[in-house]
């Protein structure tokens, strides 16, 4: 699910840092990352697709490593600005997800925006697909990853070095820092890229004053979002929804409001999924009449996922037969794609509008007035 408020690392201990990378992969990348291996450093490395897309082994040899691989888009695009023209964002994330699933094992994938730029807008958008209802994020930053701009203006190494150790200080020496291992947008800076150089020179004088470093998921607010399952209701038109009855029975006369009619998503690979009810039971298909009566996945507690529109759906079970409607109920009388019934998605965050706190909006602003420094610094 996404947030409307970004994750961030504001809560690490003292001299704790999270190192990511974004815009990768590329020829810097596994040095990099075979650098802070040899450091004993797990970082992550959020992809951008289209470069992913032909070096799965650079991927391969991340994850062997035991970095994690999150998801950075496909493109690259400026994502609320994307959402105002009609860009696909949901295709943005899904192409991206198709190339990193493979070398990601916990099931969730990490999200970080380009630029970290996010709207509420966004996060709604992505969150109307149940294919991205795995994803955690956005993943913000403390540090900001402005090397790609120092390169950009032929800044010293050591320079560099010297500016993320100031920032680190002044976060109070915690959080997530932002660098490049590439630069997607600017081809021309692409060989300027120093990156690995200025981690040579930061990482030992970080060790030495006694920083630990912690990969994301061990991040306690992304640890837990990462333990939670997805919830979420299936609709049947604007006001009702699949609703448990009884202990075990399942209606389409449910209220979406209701706590008790959501739905757990499990999602098992190769497109398939399982469903848990509110009593804690999978949806099962052994019978004609689907229930929600097993405690354990076997195959017909199993689904295939057919997505028909943004947040619309169709099922399969696993003899063939689609999931439909007949009096109320769900049944796997539908031998036919033209008779599965047809329901809509929605992630339990629809029901849930958080306001930006003040804390989130602070930590923005710093990230903005870092990021103008910089800018004007480069200037002098
Ligand atoms: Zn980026």
């Amino acid at each position: 699910m996404y947030q409307q408020n970004s994750f961030n690392g504001a809560d690490l201990p003292a001299k704790t840092l999270c190192l990511t990378f974004d815009d990768g992969p590329g020829i810097h990348t596994l040095a990099i990352a075979r650098f802070l291996f040899e450091n004993h450093i797990r970082a992550t490395f959020f992809v951008v697709g289209k470069y992913a897309f032909h070096q799965p082994e650079i991927l391969k040899e991340l994850k062997e490593m035991g970095h994690l691989i999150g998801n950075h888009t496909y493109d690259h695009p400026d994502l609320p600005y994307y959402v105002s023209v009609n860009g696909d964002v949901i295709n943005q994330v899904l192409r991206t997800d198709a190339i990193i699933k493979p070398f990601v094992d916990s099931g969730q994938i990490y999200f970080r925006a380009p630029y970290g730029k996010w709207s509420a807008e966004v996060a709604q958008e992505l969150n109307r697909s149940m294919l991205t209802a795995n994803h955690i994020g956005p993943i913000h930053w403390e540090i900001a990853g402005v090397d790609c701009y120092y390169w950009q203006n032929n800044w010293a190494v050591e320079d560099a070095a010297a500016r993320y150790l100031s920032d680190i200080e002044l976060n109070n020496q915690r959080g997530i820092v932002v660098f490049h291992d590439e630069i997607a947008d600017m081809d021309v800076v692409k060989p300027h890229n120093k990156t690995l150089d200025l981690l040579k020179i930061l990482i030992p004088q970080l060790l030495e004053q006694g920083y630990q470093f912690v990969r994301l998921d061990e991040i306690i607010p992304i640890k837990t979002a990462s333990a939670e399952k997805p919830k979420f209701t299936l609709r049947i038109g604007k006001e009702k929804c699949v609703s448990l009855k009884n202990d075990t029975d399942l209606n389409c006369e449910g209220k979406p409001e209701n706590p008790q009619n959501l739905l757990c998503l499990e999602e098992l690979g190769f497109g398939k999924i399982a469903i848990k009810a509110a009593n804690n039971l999978y949806l099962s298909s052994a019978e004609i009449e689907i229930k929600a009566n097993r405690a354990v996945i076997g195959e017909t507690e199993t689904f295939d996922l057919i997505p028909v529109d943004k947040n619309k759906i169709m099922l399969r079970c696993y003899d063939g037969n689609y999931v439909g409607i007949e009096k109320g109920k769900l049944t796997k009388k539908a031998p036919h794609m033209r008779q599965a019934a047809i329901f809509s998605y929605a992630n339990h965050n629809h029901m849930i509008t958080d306001d930006i706190a003040w804390e989130q909006r602070l930590l923005l602003l710093k990230k903005q007035l870092l990021f103008v420094r910089s800018k004007l610094q480069q200037k002098i």
